[in-house]
């Protein structure tokens, strides 16, 4: 274990995430326009902006109920699959690291798995669906990877990050199994999964914000 993330880290983390999901609005409410019913990005920024409001809240509890306040956050507040999805992925989280204060590399990993796992429960899917969790899988069997093989945290987070970027831009060759993109008569076929894509940004600012400003701090 070579870094230790604080509350005070994943709420800055979570800023950056909400300042990036902010700005992609067009882009992936056109994503959601083509293979769903539009409302993704709009779904996906009020919940983080329902998160922001609660920052400082946030950065004085422990890490498990950052994680669980989080989750209520996502389940009560947006509307969707993804209120569902994140907002239970995220109380699963809490729970499994309860009585955790901060969060090693092993925890989080831990936790990202423990994420995907109650998402592909909670929504019947699996990688290869055209869902988010195509770009949170991988990023997850590639931390486990790395964690495994003693990669420094500087190549794990990179390779994490690729990882969920690179799973984000293979659904657009993929037929949709779940989701609205299902319903459709060439299931998505050509077109990014918007949920999928807006996954690879929050683990794409994770990984940068760990990298930029808990490595070496
Ligand atoms: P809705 O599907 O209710 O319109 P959103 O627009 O908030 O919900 O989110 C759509 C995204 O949710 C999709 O792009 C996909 O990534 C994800 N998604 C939809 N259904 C599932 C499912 N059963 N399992 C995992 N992810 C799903
Ligand atoms: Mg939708």
């Amino acid at each position: 274990m070579s870094f230790e993330i604080k509350s005070k880290d994943y709420v800055g983390y979570i800023k950056k995430a909400a300042a990036k999901i902010a700005e992609s609005s067009e882009y992936i409410s056109k994503l959601d326009a083509a293979t769903g019913d539009g409302d993704h990005w709009a779904n996906i920024n009020m919940g983080f902006e329902s998160i922001v409001e609660a920052a400082d809240e946030l950065e004085t509890m422990p890490m498990d109920a950052v994680f669980k306040k989080i989750g209520l956050l996502m389940m009560n507040k947006v509307g969707g699959s993804s209120g569902v999805l994140y907002g239970g992925a995220y109380i699963s989280a809490g729970a499994k690291i309860a009585g955790k204060e901060a969060l090693s590399s092993e925890d989080l990993c831990l936790s990202l798995e423990t994420m995907v796992n109650d998402m592909m429960v909670r929504g019947k899917a699996k990688p290869g669906f055209k869902t988010m969790i195509d770009s949170l899988y991988p990023a997850v069997e590639t931390y486990k990877d790395a964690l495994k093989n003693g990669l420094s945290d500087i190549e794990t987070l990179e390779n994490v990050k690729h990882s969920a970027l690179d799973g984000a831009e293979k659904t657009k060759e993929m037929a949709a199994v779940k989701g609205r993109a299902s319903y459709q008569t060439n299931k998505g076929i050509g077109h990014l999964d918007p949920g999928a894509v807006t996954m690879s940004y929050q683990i794409e600012c994770l990984c940068n914000y760990i990298i930029e400003n808990v490595l070496n701090h």
